[in-house]
C-alpha cells in the first residue's frame, strides 16, 4: 500500500495538524509520500521527515501560493496516480474538509473524515470516526478501493524520530477547470492567532456583560498566545465579530487549552469545544453545567478572578 500525505503550510512552515497525519500515516506504512503547496523552505519542509515522511513533492508553482480547493483536489489525485497511492490521509480542517471532498470525487474514493484511531487492519481496513460532534464513534471499512481519511485535530502524536526525506518538485499537469475559480487574496480574520488552529483558546460568553469588558478577555489571551472565542448570544448581540463564535452552529475548536469564562456551557456550545484537551471554566455560579465538562473550574466572579490570573501568568 502506497499512501500519499495532503500538508497544509501557513507562513512558510508545515502546520501541526499535517505534521500529526503524516504521524497517523507513517503508523501504518514507513515511509510516506507527502505533498505541500505555495511557499516553504527546504529545511521547513524537511519538518515532515521527522514525523515520518520519506519523500515531499513540493508544488512551488506561485500560481498554488493561494489555497484553491479545486487546483489542490486536482493536483493531489494527479500525485497520487503518479505515486500510485489509493490512500490518502489529510488534516480535517477549514481547507482539508473541502479539498477531501472534491478529491472524492474526482478519485472515485471512499471518504471518512473525523477519524480518532489508527486503522484496524486484521480484517480489511476499519478506522474510528467521531460523529455526533464527539458524542459518539462510528466504525467505518474501507477495506474495498481507494480511501481519503481526514484525521481529527489532536487524535494522532506528532513523531520525531523519522529521518530526511527527499524534497521533489512537483508540477501537476493543469487542467482547464483546475483554476476556473480564482483566489484573488485572502485575509486574516483578526487577532494574532488564528482561531480554527489555536493550541490556547480563552473564550467569553454572556457573563461578561458587555463588549466594553473583552479587554480582560484579550489580555489574557495575549499573555496565553491564544485566539479569542465567545459563545453565540455574544456574536449575535455583536459584542464579538461572528467569526468567533463557537459551538454548534460556529467554529469547532480543538486547543490543547480552552479557558470558559462566563459561559453557562450549553449543549449547543459544548458541541464545538469537548474536543478541546483541557476545558479550564470561571463561572461565579457553582451549578453552571459547564463545570461537569472541565477539567479545572474556578468558582467566581470573572471580572476578580482573569485579571488575577492573568497577573499570575505574567508573573512566571
Ligand atoms: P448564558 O447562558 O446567559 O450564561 C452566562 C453565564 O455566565 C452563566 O452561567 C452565569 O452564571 C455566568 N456569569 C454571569 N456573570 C458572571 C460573572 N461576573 N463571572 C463569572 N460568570 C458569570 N451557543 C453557543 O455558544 N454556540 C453555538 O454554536 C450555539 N448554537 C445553538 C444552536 C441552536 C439550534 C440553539 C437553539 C442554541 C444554540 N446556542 C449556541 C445557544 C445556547 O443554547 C446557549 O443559549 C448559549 O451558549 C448561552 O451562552 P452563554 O453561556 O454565553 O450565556
Amino acid at each position: 500500500m502506497s499512501i500519499l500525505v495532503f500538508i497544509e503550510i501557513s507562513e512558510g512552515e508545515i502546520k501541526k495538524t499535517s505534521l500529526e497525519a503524516i504521524s497517523y500515516a507513517s503508523n501504518i506504512e514507513s515511509g510516506v509520500t507527502a505533498i505541500a503547496f505555495g511557499e516553504a523552505s527546504e529545511e521547513n519542509l524537511k519538518v515532515a521527515g521527522k514525523a515520518g515522511a520519506s519523500k515531499v513533492l513540493h508544488v512551488s508553482d506561485d500560481k498554488y501560493n493561494e489555497a484553491n480547493i479545486q487546483a489542490y483536489a486536482s493536483a493531489i489525485a494527479k500525485a497520487a496516480e503518479s505515486e500510485g497511492a489509493e490512500t490518502i490521509v489529510l488534516a480535517n480542517s477549514s481547507l482539508g474538509d473541502p479539498v477531501a471532498a472534491r478529491l472524492s470525487i474526482k478519485m472515485g474514493a471512499s471518504l471518512a473524515s473525523n477519524v480518532v484511531a489508527a486503522p484496524d487492519t486484521s480484517n480489511g481496513f476499519v478506522v474510528k470516526r467521531s460523529i455526533y460532534t464527539g458524542k459518539a464513534f462510528a466504525n467505518v471499512d474501507l477495506t474495498e478501493g481507494k480511501r481519503i481519511i481526514g484525521i481529527k485535530k489532536n487524535a494522532a502524536t506528532i513523531k520525531e524520530d523519522g529521518g530526511d526525506p527527499s524534497i521533489e518538485t512537483f508540477s501537476p499537469d493543469e487542467n482547464a477547470d483546475d483554476f476556473k475559480v480564482k483566489v484573488l487574496s485572502q485575509e486574516k480574520a483578526s487577532g494574532d492567532v488564528l482561531l480554527p488552529e489555536a493550541e490556547i483558546v480563552v473564550s467569553g460568553g454572556r457573563g461578561l456583560k458587555g463588549p466594553e469588558n473583552w479587554g480582560m478577555i484579550e489580555e489574557l489571551a495575549k499573555t496565553l498566545g491564544a485566539a479569542t472565542a465567545c459563545s453565540k448570544p455574544v456574536s449575535d448581540m455583536d459584542w464579538r465579530p461572528h467569526h468567533e463564535h463557537v459551538g454548534q452552529t460556529g467554529i469547532k475548536v480543538a486547543p490543547s487549552l480552552y479557558i470558559a469564562v462566563g459561559i453557562s456551557g450549553a449543549i449547543q456550545h459544548l458541541a464545538g469545544v469537548n474536543a478541546s484537551k483541557c476545558i479550564v471554566v470561571i463561572n461565579k455560579d457553582e451549578e453552571a453545567p459547564f463545570f461537569k465538562a472541565a477539567d479545572y473550574g474556578i468558582v467566581g466572579d470573572a471580572f476578580e478572578v482573569v485579571p488575577k490570573l492573568t497577573e499570575a501568568i505574567k508573573a512566571i
